[in-house]
């Protein structure tokens, strides 16, 4: 069931240190050999379309400004991604066949990151998120599985604990997969693929700590590095994270912030990184624990490479868990499910209890006021969700894409034509991109945001009514069809196809889940302590069930 790929003889690009940014060149003409490079791009990236004579430059390089970065170097001559941090390469194969090394090697690059303060915390990549990556970097997907990452199957690799339910592993697939990683791995493979793109450049140590701007023309056109360092562009892209200073740069232009909206219902992650014995017994990959309206509670222990596991127990203010030994054992063997406990009880932890509590929901309201000319933004510089979902990396490629599709579009036609016309034809881009990055956040933002607004202690700064007539009523019909789920196989797998953002939320409003949400709801199965096991892979664990064999040979 869970693929274990063996580490390839590591192929270690270079991160480049020095400063690659490339000047435009009087009279705005590019280089020969800049078109030159350009074309070995589209061929490394597989894409066709439009190209310009313009420049551009990314803010950040996490998952965004990568995934920015590399779809806009279809339309821009030259691309250079700029990130405050230093880093070094992907795990060497020494590192990898050696715990203890492998350990060092990680530690040191979670401390190293500074500009992403969840780097260590268990990230798992959405299927949809995956295929965005492999779309831009065909081949993504077999270096990080061969890299160590592991192939899971979201319905038949996973045990779920959700209202007295579990769902059990090995019974049902739809075809819903990821690779489960660190969060280090996905990104260093990921980083190795966009350093091979020639006409992309990337400048580490470069923190950026404001915005050029042409008062005359109301246009970004470039940045000012820390150390007083200025680089110009035709087009500036901030995915530098939820740290992000946009909204002083603005001001600081004398331009007017977005405004923002804030749901912090205080969760905090409390991790530890296990090493699990083989068990032929154990079925699943992924166990979670789910939260509920009720619960306030939640856990997951995912694998990574290297046959580690990463487990957090989460929760919410008032009922976060503790990070001394007895106290993290004793949350997790109080969860409603034993199979987490009991995998840790064997397993032989390797990292310390950390806990994290940097995890509300913000978003700048960019389609409201958007972003002058030359600016755009994207990632959680735009909006962070509650991590429990899982949706961050993928809403942030999912902008990325959006933007590049916008570009493309703004630029249609323009190939051939001088610099200067190129560059009017991005007039008007940022605003047109974020009012529809403004539609394509609304979901996310709604399905975390939810629930976080009804939690008792959540400090909120958004408009009433986003917080309490809509979602409340969204919030109900979530939770029922959450519960129906586990008894209609058919809504578990349109549930697991939205959660993964392969199909768009409108499914889960179609009449057939309608329908069959009704008909569940007739038969009054909404209540705790079902104990009469189903023919879907689930079986009751609430107080009336008593530990089961069940048809797949599954036992708790
Ligand atoms: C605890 C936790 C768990 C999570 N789990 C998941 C998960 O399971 N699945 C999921 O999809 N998402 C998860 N997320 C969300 C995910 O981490 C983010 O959504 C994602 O990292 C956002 O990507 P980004 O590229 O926008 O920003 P980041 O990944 O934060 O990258 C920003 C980059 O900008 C750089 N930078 C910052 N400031 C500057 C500057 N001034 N100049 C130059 N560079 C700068 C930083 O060094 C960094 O490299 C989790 C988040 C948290 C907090």
């Amino acid at each position: 069931m869970i693929t274990m790929h063996c580490f390839s003889k590591p192929q270690v690009v270079p991160c480049r240190q020095a400063t690659y940014y490339v000047r435009r060149p009087a009279g705005g003409q590019v280089h020969r050999s800049h078109q030159r490079q350009r074309r070995s791009a589209f061929a490394c990236c597989a894409l066709a379309s439009p190209t310009s004579d313009l420049c551009a430059l990314v803010i950040g390089s996490g998952f965004a400004g990568m995934s920015a970065a590399a779809r806009l170097t279809r339309d821009f001559a030259q691309v250079t991604l700029l990130d405050r941090d230093h880093f070094t390469d992907t795990v060497t194969k020494e590192e990898s066949d050696d715990p203890e090394l492998w350990r060092q090697h990680y530690e040191a690059e979670t401390r190293r990151r500074l500009g992403v303060t969840q780097y260590k915390q268990p990230h798992v990549l959405l299927q949809k998120g995956l295929e965005l990556i492999e779309e831009i970097c065909p081949g993504y997907k077999q270096e990080l599985a061969q890299a160590g990452a592991l192939d899971v199957d979201l319905l038949s690799d996973i045990i779920v604990y959700d209202w007295d339910k579990e769902w059990l592993p090995g019974v049902h697939s739809n075809g819903t997969r990821s690779l489960a990683a660190s969060r280090h791995l996905y990104e260093t493979v990921l980083r190795k693929f966009v350093l091979r793109i020639n006409n992309l450049k990337v400048q580490t140590s470069a923190a950026v700590i404001g915005l050029a701007y042409n008062a005359e023309e109301q246009r970004v056109t470039g940045v000012h590095l820390k150390g007083g360092q200025m680089l110009d562009a035709d087009l500036v892209v901030d995915a530098s994270g939820k740290q992000s200073d946009v909204s002083k740069w603005l001001e600081q232009l004398g331009h007017k912030p977005p405004s923002t909206m804030t749901v912090e219902a205080g969760l905090q992650y409390t991790c530890r990184m296990y090493e699990m014995p083989e068990d032929p017994d154990r079925k699943w990959s992924i166990a979670v624990c789910i939260d509920n309206p009720e619960y306030n509670r939640a856990a997951v222990m995912v694998p990574i490479e290297t046959n580690k596991w990463q487990l957090y127990l989460a929760g919410y203010k008032g009922y976060h868990c503790p990070t001394d030994e007895e106290g993290f054992l004793q949350f997790a063997k109080d969860l409603p499910s034993p199979t987490i406990y009991e995998a840790i009880r064997h397993a032989k932890p390797v990292s310390d209890i950390s806990a994290y509590r940097n995890t509300g929901n913000f978003r700048r309201l960019f389609e409201k006021t958007p972003p002058p000319n030359g600016l755009c933004v994207v990632g959680d510089a735009v909006c962070c969700f509650n991590p429990i979902h899982g949706q961050g990396m993928t809403v942030g490629l999912m902008g990325s894409q959006l933007l590049a599709k916008c570009i493309g579009e703004q630029l249609k036609g323009t190939a051939g034509s001088d610099r200067q016309h190129q560059l009017a034809a991005l007039t008007g881009l940022p605003a047109k991109f974020h009012s529809q990055l403004g539609g394509l956040v609304d979901y996310p933002w709604t399905v975390s945001v939810g629930p976080d607004a009804q939690k008792p202690n959540a400090v909120m700064n958004m408009p009433q009514t986003e917080a309490n007539a809509f979602s409340v009523l969204l919030i109900k019909y979530f939770v029922a069809l959450q519960q129906a789920r586990f008894d209609d196989l058919y809504l578990m797998k349109k549930l697991t196809q939205v959660g993964n953002m392969l199909a768009p939320p409108t499914v889960l409003f179609g009449p057939d889940v309608v329908m069959r949400l009704l008909w569940y709801v007739l038969r009054n199965k909404l209540k705790f302590g079902l104990s009469k096991e189903n023919t879907y892979g689930t079986t009751a664990v609430g107080p009336a069930a008593a530990a089961t064999a069940t048809s797949n040979g599954f036992r708790r």
